[in-house]
């Protein structure tokens, strides 16, 4: 899907939803369909102070969980509690970093997810149950700062036996 028939698709389902389309709510939804890093509410909105100076931190927020709860956005919560967006919401994963944070996209096999969900989840759940989202997160060290974390020194034993003589 091409980036103008995906920014059509947010655009019709936020009107048919009832939101009204601000030039500032289309500029969000520009940005964040653009991106390719997982921005934060910040970097969201430092980007669109460049066209509207005025507007409010707040707003970006209140328009970012509105497309998350549409659906056509999804949240990254990372272990430092900041959440991150990701506007790319075609089938993949992430990697997030609990040190500093980074996240990666994972590449998912839709054929293999399905198996997965198939064989494995279904069975648990009642039989109706509906998924209306999905994600798959992985969380540990990227290569960067697993290099950095000094290797941790083995403990003494704590039943070492005292030699005899
Ligand atoms: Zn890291
Ligand atoms: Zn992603």
């Amino acid at each position: 899907m091409n980036l103008n028939s995906r920014l059509n698709t947010i655009v019709l389902k936020i009107k048919k939803m009832g939101y009204s389309l601000t030039p500032q709510r289309l500029e969000i939804i520009k940005i964040i369909s653009e991106s390719k890093n997982h921005p934060s509410a910040t970097d969201v909105y430092n980007k669109l102070k460049e066209l509207y100076p005025m507007v409010s931190l707040n707003t970006v927020y209140k328009n970012l969980s509105m497309l998350a709860s549409l659906h056509e956005v999804k949240e990254i919560k990372t272990m430092q509690d900041s959440v991150h967006y990701d506007g790319d919401i075609s089938l993949h994963g992430h990697a997030i970093c609990e040190k500093c944070g980074k996240i990666i996209d994972v590449e998912i096999n839709e054929f293999d997810l399905k198996g997965f969900f198939e064989t494995k989840i279904k069975k648990n759940l009642a039989e109706n149950y509906h998924i209306r989202n999905y994600g798959v997160e992985f969380y540990g060290l990227c290569a960067y700062c697993h290099k950095e974390e000094s290797p941790v020194q083995p403990k003494p034993r704590k039943h070492s036996r005292i030699p005899l003589k």
